[in-house]
């Protein structure tokens, strides 16, 4: 089959790889749909280290080539979307509640990380009956796909972010994730949500999916606007979904004193991640730091399906460009070079 890998660190391309071929647990699964991910990005110059032909993707969903001895859920034919964090359910980290953690820090995360990912023919999917979620009819694979990691890491953000209903919500930077994480608000029952972006394009999704106010950070203050939008307040949860030092800083600022800063993003670069001293209360302000990684399994995927399946958000609405797996080369271009407006390409195969 063919894979597209990362050879080295800043190097991509196509190779051959055999299909694989599942353990007593696991499934094999054709490719239909994947999505590129900035995690794709941040792999290929370096973000987890030195990787050699590692087939690179973690959102994809399928249609089930085959299955382990010991597989009950699923049998081939079936159509699929696979988790992007993948755990060991036995694992210890997992059965204390933090699946995501097995086997050791973001140890869920597999693709294309420990093991080959889904830009390829065909992928292996360990402890099948747990990671994966059968799609439902009526919902096709273009929208299923945000399943593996948008709609699951988005949502995070709302979830860990404990929006009270009706409550204030600050959501830093409007990528997919951003994006999925103001969906998240609107269906947590938030009566504010700020999103905060530059790019008019992505701004006017942020208020489709559910933003009532735009803070343009390349503009204006975003401290002081969202201050000013919350009677100088600040918000009950903010959501950081860039993972830098500077918008992290901020999602501290603007949250109020017993409110929660919510990390759905991957803070790549630097040694440390400052945390504002004062504006933090002194340690004392009851402000919670909530960060996670995209939670994975099979009864999460089924929630998110069927939030898809009644139409409550439409993922869709993010894919600015489609384009055959044979053209990966050029996707992975135009995506890592963040040329002619794309959020989230779209791959056919
Ligand atoms: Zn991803």
């Amino acid at each position: 089959m063919k894979a597209f890998v990362m050879k080295e660190i800043g190097s991509v391309g196509f190779m051959d790889k055999p299909i694989p071929r599942p353990g007593p647990d696991d499934a094999i699964v054709r490719t239909t749909r994947a999505l590129i991910c900035t995690s794709d990005s941040h792999t290929v110059h370096g973000g987890i280290g030195p990787r050699q032909n590692l087939t690179l993707g973690h959102e994809a969903v399928g249609v089930v080539h085959e299955v382990g001895s010991q597989v009950k859920n699923f049998q081939p034919g079936d159509r699929v979307v696979v988790g992007a964090i993948t755990p060991d359910w036995g694992s210890p980290a997992a059965q204390s509640g933090h699946p995501s953690q097995s086997g050791g820090p973001l140890g869920g995360w597999k693709f294309s990380n420990t093991k080959d990912g889904v830009f390829a023919g065909y992928f292996h999917v360990n402890e099948a009956d747990a990671n994966m979620a059968k799609i439902p009819a009526t919902v096709p694979d273009d929208m299923a796909v945000y399943c593996a990691d948008m709609l699951s890491t988005g949502f995070m953000g709302a979830e860990k972010g404990n929006i009270p209903i009706g409550g204030t919500v600050a959501v830093i930077a409007q990528g997919p994730v951003g994006l999925m994480a103001t969906a998240g608000a609107r269906l947590r029952g938030a009566g504010l949500i700020i999103g905060v972006e530059s790019v008019p394009a992505r701004q006017k999704l942020a208020e489709t999916y559910g933003a009532d106010e735009i803070v343009d950070f390349s503009r204006e203050d975003v401290t002081e606007r969202v201050l000013e939008l919350t009677d100088g307040e600040g918000v009950d949860t903010a959501i950081e979904a860039l993972g830098a030092d500077q918008t992290f800083q901020t999602a501290v600022k603007i949250t109020k004193p017993g409110g929660t800063v919510s990390d759905t993003g991957y803070f790549g670069e630097g040694e440390f991640v400052h945390i504002p001293r004062v504006d933090w209360g002194v340690g004392m302000a009851e402000k919670t730091i909530a960060t996670g990684l995209c939670p994975g399994g099979r009864l999460r995927l089924e929630r998110l399906l069927r939030v898809l399946e009644t139409k409550r958000v439409d993922p869709t609405l993010m894919t600015t460009h489609t384009f055959a797996f044979g053209d990966m080369a050029e996707a992975f271009r135009v995506f890592d070079e963040k040329l002619d407006g794309v959020v989230k390409p779209l791959i056919t195969f």
